[in-house]
């Protein structure tokens, strides 16, 4: 059932067997995994606890306000969203997983390695793909790729393709919105109360500071309500996870989980942005990227596109981190019919449109605009045309872990009396080595086989340790700040992602990454979300 704390109508305390903070895809993954299909049969209770309601409110959103005091990052405000479905409200959709590599220790990653092994994680890959609506479960771009759409034979030794999915959107929605995806499946879900409008403030303890009692819960207006649970599991997201337990401050002046001064610590994000362009002057040449475009496969639903990334024996030689190298010509962003779509999704409420470049887009471009509409009339594929612009190659690309990259309180408090955060994001000069040497890689391989010479940014080839902010940006992805590890010294949570020191807290979501690969980080949160449910199932089951 879905419940809402501002009606006035629950009473002051729940109990409940699970009670988890948060309904974005961690937290609505765990409520499904828990009430639904193979665990329902532990009968569970489940509370769902969201701050927001069913829409956007701009008093809810900002609570998420706070300052950046580190290198130049987006609003607080507005990099994420605060109302049921979390930041999928806002997703770009695109999913990949992680690689085996990127949770090995590497030598020349301090802090790198996960605590869980490559086969551990893989299992929960094929239900995190279904809850993103991601269809067939391989990645293999050959899999997906039509004979007609043949890649690079690039040196294996050096780099690798591999191939990105997009969770799908149409002209009549998003990608995954999971609030409204899943909506009606959880309003359904008997033991499951979906709270609505119900901020979670404080977690009050036992006198050793050992076990969470009650989860504090505030509306807005002014209702307040205990959540009393035998297991707590806080899915904020990235930046407000660790808010939540550096705020518990009440019975231990660190916080929660933070006698070594670790939660917030080691903030990651995604650097994406242009790296520079292949000149194409050669139609048979330009066919080769025609490959790599976006594109929806026949019979298929979602659209994919191929990458590419340095091997891991490339990135050991060079001793720089992992990279996706994404190419894409001009039209993908600003062609007529792309920003066709935009502009119809926005208008009904379901996407953002820049309103100006997009109609401009539009009216330049009147005839693809034409083709789109008739195919979409008829029901076929619109196959991009091929071009002969500059074709981009823009990369998504690993942060390596730094404790001073972090997330922290401040002494400005929101409307319900929560210390705000501060943002303090740093980039080093390993990152802007891993952009190098993977551009100049590529170059090197576009050259040798289609003879198109590739022009590199200017700040990219500069010999300098800066990265312009204007030219590479984060990725809207949180990862890092409460991250796991099998030592209380090097980490947050355990490899069961519960909270050291903590008997019966646990933690969902990218905040437990310890490193953050090349992949974008919803499909593997919702991954270990599912690992998560099934670990406290196990648990709950053991305690009966
Ligand atoms: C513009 C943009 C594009 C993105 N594109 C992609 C992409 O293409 N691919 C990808 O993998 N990822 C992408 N992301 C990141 C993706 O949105 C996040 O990884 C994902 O939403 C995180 O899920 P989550 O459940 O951990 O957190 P969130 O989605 O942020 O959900 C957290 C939930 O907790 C609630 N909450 C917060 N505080 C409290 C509290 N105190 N009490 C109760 N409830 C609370 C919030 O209201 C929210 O519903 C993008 C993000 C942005 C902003």
């Amino acid at each position: 059932m879905i419940t809402d704390l501002q009606s006035g109508e629950l009473p002051a305390e729940l109990s409940t067997d699970v009670c988890i903070i948060g309904a974005g895809p961690a937290g609505i993954s765990m409520a499904l995994e828990l009430t639904e299909g193979q665990l329902a049969d532990g009968q569970r209770d489940v509370v769902l606890l969201e701050s927001g309601g069913e829409d956007y409110d701009v008093r809810t959103q900002a609570l998420y306000e706070g300052p950046n005091i580190g290198r130049d990052y987006y609003p607080l405000r507005h990099d994420r969203i605060r109302y049921f479905g979390g930041t999928s409200h806002h997703w770009g959709g695109w999913c990949v997983p992680l690689v085996p590599g990127d949770l090995d220790f590497r030598d020349w990653v301090p802090d790198s390695g996960w605590p869980i092994s490559w086969a551990e994680l893989e299992r929960f890959y094929p239900r995190a793909q279904e809850l993103c609506e991601l269809d067939r479960p391989d990645y293999d771009p050959y899999a997906w790729l039509e004979p007609r759409f043949p890649l690079l034979p690039l040196n294996g030794e050096l780099l690798e393709h591999y191939l990105y999915k997009w969770s799908p959107a149409d002209q009549n929605r998003p990608p995954t919105h999971f609030g409204r995806v899943y909506r009606d499946r959880l309003a359904a879900a008997e033991r499951l109360n979906v709270v609505l409008h119900a901020n979670v403030t404080d977690f009050e303890c036992n006198d050793a500071v050992d076990h969470v009692d009650t989860a504090v819960v505030r509306s807005l207006d002014g209702n307040e309500l205990r959540v009393k649970a035998k297991v707590f599991v806080v899915a904020a997201g990235g930046l407000e996870n660790p808010r939540l337990l550096l705020a518990a401050n009440g019975q231990n002046p660190a916080g929660l989980g933070n006698d070594r001064d670790l939660v917030g610590r080691y903030f990651m994000e995604h650097l994406e942005g242009v790296l520079g362009h292949i000149l194409i002057d050669d139609t048979d040449a330009a066919r080769w990227l025609a490959s790599y475009e976006k594109r929806i496969p026949e019979g298929e639903r979602l659209d994919i596109s191929a990458a590419i990334r340095p091997t891991f024996g490339f990135q050991e030689e060079r001793q720089i981190l992992n990279a996706g190298l994404v190419l894409r010509s001009q039209v993908d962003q600003n062609s007529g019919y792309v920003s066709a779509k935009r502009l119809a999704l926005s208008l009904k409420g379901e996407g953002q449109s820049n309103y100006a470049s997009d109609i401009a887009n539009v009216l330049t471009d009147l005839d693809e605009v034409a083709l789109w509409i008739h195919h979409r009339r008829a029901g076929t594929n619109y196959e991009f045309p091929v071009t002969k612009e500059p074709v981009k190659i823009w990369v998504n690309s690993e942060q390596a872990p730094n404790p001073d990259s972090r997330v922290m309180l401040t002494d400005e408090r929101d409307e319900l009396g929560m210390p705000r955060i501060a943002l303090d994001w740093r980039v080093g000069a390993i990152e802007k080595k891993t952009l190098i040497d993977s551009a100049e890689l590529l170059s090197g391989e576009v050259a040798r086989l289609t003879g198109m010479r590739v022009e590199l940014a200017e700040w990219l080839v500069d010999g300098s340790d800066i990265m312009p902010t204007s030219e590479i940006y984060g990725g809207h992805h949180h990862m890092g700040t409460t991250r796991m590890s099998d030592s209380p010294q090097t980490g947050v949570v355990d490899s069961d992602c519960r909270v050291f020191g903590l008997d019966n807290l646990y933690i969902a979501g990218s905040s437990v990454f310890p490193t953050g690969g090349y992949a974008n980080p919803t499909l593997t949160l919702v991954a270990l979300a599912v690992r998560l449910a099934g670990h406290i199932d196990t648990r709950l089951r053991a305690d009966v």
